[in-house]
């Protein structure tokens, strides 16, 4: 059974050759554009399930693609970027790409993003279902009951560290910028809180973290924001 297309934007050849092979060995169907312009045509034409997308193209920034289908569109956007693109990660985050993979990647890496953007894309589009527990290793969180356990122990959490544990949890395996997070906790109008939001991540780090230095559930995207792990399978 064929899982869904996946539009490749990628300039270069070699890459988009591996990504493609790669997915249609998992059984997805692949189409691949060279320019953003391209690119912008087959979203529109073919709807896809997913768009992988390059933001370095010969014709315009890959940018204005992620701007040209957030018109129309909430498809799962994947931005493929260089590993001192930063800024860049940031601004396609906030325009509404779903989430970035670093140059270069393995192909289970790539898998377990898809994964995920594809579920959180049913999700959004209530097609698919968002669990009551979460869960993973051996930390918990009940969304019903507010609760949060480590190795069966219960962990007690101010207001503000549960809400950004539980907008992470929402969001598996999806980065959540620091301006994200900033907005769902604080609201819109708090200017510059990354170091409130980076003090309450080193307290949630000392309780939930056996090294909060080595952490295993909330990793740092340096210079982006944060991610929790997700389950694979
Ligand atoms: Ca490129």
């Amino acid at each position: 059974m064929i899982k869904g297309t996946v539009l490749i934007i990628e300039d270069e050849e070699n890459i988009s050759d591996f990504i493609s092979t790669s997915l249609r060995a998992q059984e997805f169907k692949t189409v691949c554009a060279k320019t953003a312009g391209e690119g912008i045509n087959l979203a529109t034409s073919l709807c896809p399930e997913l768009i992988l997308l390059d933001l370095g193209l010969p014709d315009m920034d890959g940018i204005e693609v992620i701007k040209n289908v957030r018109e129309w569109s909430m498809l799962p956007i994947i931005v493929i970027s260089a590993r001192s693109q930063e800024k860049e990660k940031v601004e396609a985050l906030d325009l509404g790409a779903d989430d970035y993979i670093t140059k270069p990647f393995g192909i289970s890496e790539l898998m377990a993003r898809i994964r995920t953007a594809l579920r959180h894309g049913a999700i959004a589009s209530g097609t698919g279902a968002a669990s009551e527990v979460f869960k993973v290793g051996g930390f918990s969180l009940d969304f019903g009951k507010r609760l949060v356990k480590v190795d069966g122990n219960e962990v007690h959490l101010t207001q503000v560290e549960y809400k950004i544990v539980a907008l992470l949890a929402r969001n598996a395996g999806k980065v959540m910028t620091y301006d994200a997070i900033i907005s769902h906790v604080w609201g819109p109008y708090m200017d510059d809180n990354n170091r409130i939001l980076r003090v309450n991540m080193a307290n949630i780090r000392r309780k939930l973290e056996k090294n909060p230095a080595e952490p295993q559930y909330i990793y740092t995207e340096i210079g982006v924001g944060y991610r929790m792990m997700e389950e694979e399978g």
